[in-house]
């Protein structure tokens, strides 16, 4: 995997990534850093945020997203452990359309609690009669 650090200017996550700006880290390693959301859907909401910039999975190279795939699991493990966390959401926003506000590759981990009352299910827009 190629780990040349790219940043690109006005991007905010390359801001945290450069030390621009101020986050609290959770993890880093050579290809990401993992930092505690600013407007957490749940405590731990935490990203998993590519080093290099790139603007989501459309145009990211398939080893580097395995990679923080790996490292969401490792975060989910300990938020399950540590925060006692009933469930983990993973989300990840690709464009405007998806819901995407960053426009810089990110995972989400959201630690889920029975009765937390977010609704992330969405309805089938053609749900078809099965008779
Ligand atoms: P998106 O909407 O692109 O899927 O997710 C972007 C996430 O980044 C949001 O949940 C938002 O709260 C978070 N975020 C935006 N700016 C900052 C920041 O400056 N610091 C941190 N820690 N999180 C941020
Ligand atoms: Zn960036």
């Amino acid at each position: 995997m190629v780990s040349a650090v790219v940043v690109k200017m006005g991007c905010v996550f390359c801001d945290i990534i450069s030390g621009k700006i101020r986050s609290y880290g959770l993890y880093s390693d050579e290809y990401v850093v993992a930092i505690l959301d600013i407007n957490p859907a749940n405590p731990g909401h935490c990203l998993v945020i590519s080093k290099k910039h790139y603007t989501n999975i459309l145009d990211a190279p398939p080893e580097l997203l395995a990679h923080m795939i790996i490292v969401a699991k490792k975060l989910s493990v300990a938020l399950v452990e540590v925060l006692k966390a009933d469930g983990i959401n993973i989300i990840i926003t690709n464009n405007r359309a998806a819901g995407q506000t960053v426009m810089h590759l990110h995972i989400h981990v959201i630690p889920r609690f029975i009765g937390d009352g977010i609704r992330f299910k969405f309805r089938p827009k053609n749900s078809r009669k099965m008779n």
